[in-house]
């Protein structure tokens, strides 16, 4: 299980891809990809190997240069296609994916059916989604920034919105996330191997900081929402 995000100027479909298949000794049971491009979110998720991913992107072809990918190793739902991640909100604008556990998901997702909301899955990651949406003002830093402060439990997330469609926010609490630097733009992934083919430049994120992505910036913030400076190390070791 893990994440492969990207936001660059390559062919994210590809860039993501093949990070996920180089995740696949983590063991999963689904995989799925949503790309932004012009302004408009597509997703294509399947249960089954990364492989059954790639005939289904030949069948049905998404594009674009800001994009987040998942395989899934179920803990909440079964594994089928429609609890295969990315997520997304009722609205359809905003896309999540998530390494980890939401504990107290059922808690969130009750509260969020008592205000209309509705959930397709079974999964505890829906909720995330549901909630950035509930929060979005405006600005998707800050209604990430509000709806983590409602999540227990550990996870990796990346998450884009075709609201804002030159911007990819990844965070962490417990789950693994490293950032890769290159020349070509930015990749956030749970291990290393889906980076080191395009960059030896990485940042190992702590736990509770969040990355926000946006146009060819990065900024990083800690649990407190306080902007830091996070070393940059080099790989010296290949796979
Ligand atoms: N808890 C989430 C799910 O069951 C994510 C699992 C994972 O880390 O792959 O969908």
């Amino acid at each position: 299980c893990g994440i492969v995000c990207y936001k660059g100027n390559l062919n994210a479909r590809n860039v993501i891809v093949e990070g996920l298949e180089r995740l696949e000794y983590r063991g999963y049971d689904s995989a799925g990809i949503s790309l932004i491009k012009d302004g408009k979110l597509s997703t294509v998720k399947k249960s089954g190997k990364v492989k059954v991913l790639k005939d289904e992107l030949e069948k049905n072809p998404i594009e674009g240069n800001l994009g987040i990918g998942h395989i899934r190793w179920a803990t909440h739902g079964g594994p089928s296609d429609i609890n295969s991640h990315p997520h997304l909100s009722n609205d359809g604008k905003i896309a999540v994916v998530h390494n980890g556990i939401i504990e107290n998901y059922n808690e969130l997702k009750e509260g969020l059916k008592k205000e209309g909301y509705t959930f397709k899955s079974d999964t505890d990651t829906e909720v995330v989604a549901v909630l950035i949406e509930k929060y979005y003002d405006g600005d998707l830093l800050e209604a990430v920034k509000k709806a983590r402060l409602d999540l227990r439990g550990s996870y990796a997330l990346g998450i884009i919105s075709e609201n804002e469609d030159d911007r990819l926010i990844v965070l962490r609490e417990e789950s693994p996330l490293v950032l890769g630097l290159t020349e070509s733009g930015i990749l956030a992934a749970s291990d290393l191997p889906s980076i080191i083919k395009y960059t030896k430049d990485v940042i190992y994120l702590d736990n509770g900081d969040l990355v926000d992505i946006n146009g060819d910036k990065y900024t990083i913030y800690n649990r407190d929402n306080e902007e830091i400076e996070r070393e940059i190390s080099k790989v010296t070791f290949s796979f």
